[in-house]
């Protein structure tokens, strides 16, 4: 699974304002390899400091702690900023192997640890859990509160996350039924066909799904040079190159043109 840019699209599906913070679609510590669950947490920032006083820290990270931190923050107004779309330090070590950073999203609600919610941003953390149970085919039970998945935290404080999950399912009978695409199926749907010399968004998620492939040049990892590879957007010779290899591989003709049979082995689509 490579970057999540849908996130802002189905983020606005719950009828809060959505803020795409500048950078998101190319934020995180690589591609994100699946999403099974979904983690709530809180910022424990400060206590005033306006909406999403936050921004920063899930953005950037702290000392000891690389952003991004999570992918979504919420703001005390209900507001959603999209930080990220792909993988996020927000739950490790996890009790549970859904909700671990590889398997999840992370959503950091600004809250200082003890204020009460107010209702306007607990409305908009159900339906935006919601909203991502719908679109990558998850149950309610697979939002957890960060200390139901990991033991050392306490967040999101003062939420009974069995009576908020139960709102979750609620919503989400609520709503006409899921379209029958798998999430993978839309995204094959969307994905360019890619050609040699391109220069764009989606050279990074070819070369993100390569890594997931195993399938990369051993000069990347001799030179240490992995995310400065991982981040090119241009499609160059030594793409094209592997491109053919694991075209050839995959038994697909080897011209080096990422177009729906490519994208679809690369994707591990049958
Ligand atoms: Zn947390």
């Amino acid at each position: 699974m490579p970057y999540l840019t849908q996130l802002a699209k189905v983020a606005r599906r719950t009828g809060y304002p959505v803020t795409e913070v500048s950078g998101w679609k190319s934020r995180g510590h690589g591609p994100q390899p699946e999403v099974q669950g979904v983690v709530c947490h809180h910022t424990a920032g400060p206590t005033g400091g306006g909406d999403y006083p936050s921004l920063g820290v899930v953005r950037s990270g702290r000392p000891g702690l690389d952003g991004p931190l999570s992918q979504f923050g919420l703001g005390r107004s209900g507001r959603i900023y999209v930080i990220a779309a792909g993988r996020c330090w927000h739950n490790a070590p996890s009790t549970s192997a859904y909700h671990d950073n590889s398997s999840s999203i992370g959503i950091e609600a600004e809250n200082n640890g003890s204020q009460p919610w107010p209702d306007d941003q607990l409305d908009a953390y159900k339906k935006l859990c919601a909203e991502l149970c719908r679109e990558f085919g998850l149950s309610a039970s697979r939002v957890k509160g960060h200390k139901e998945v990991n033991r050392q935290k306490p967040d999101p404080h003062g939420i009974n996350m069995n009576d908020f999950r139960a709102d979750v399912a609620a919503l989400l009978r609520g709503e006409p039924a899921a379209p029958a695409l798998s999430w993978t199926e839309k995204l094959l749907t969307d994905l360019p066909l890619l050609r040699p010399k391109d220069d764009n968004y989606d050279v990074k998620t070819a070369r993100g799904l390569l890594l997931q492939r195993g399938y990369l040049p051993e000069a990347v990892y001799a030179t240490g040079g992995l995310k400065s590879w991982l981040d090119r957007t241009k499609y160059d010779d030594e793409l094209a190159g592997l491109i053919r290899g694991y075209q050839r591989i995959k038994k697909l003709d080897d011209d080096a043109i990422v177009g729906p049979l490519t994208w679809r082995a690369l994707l591990r689509v049958s």
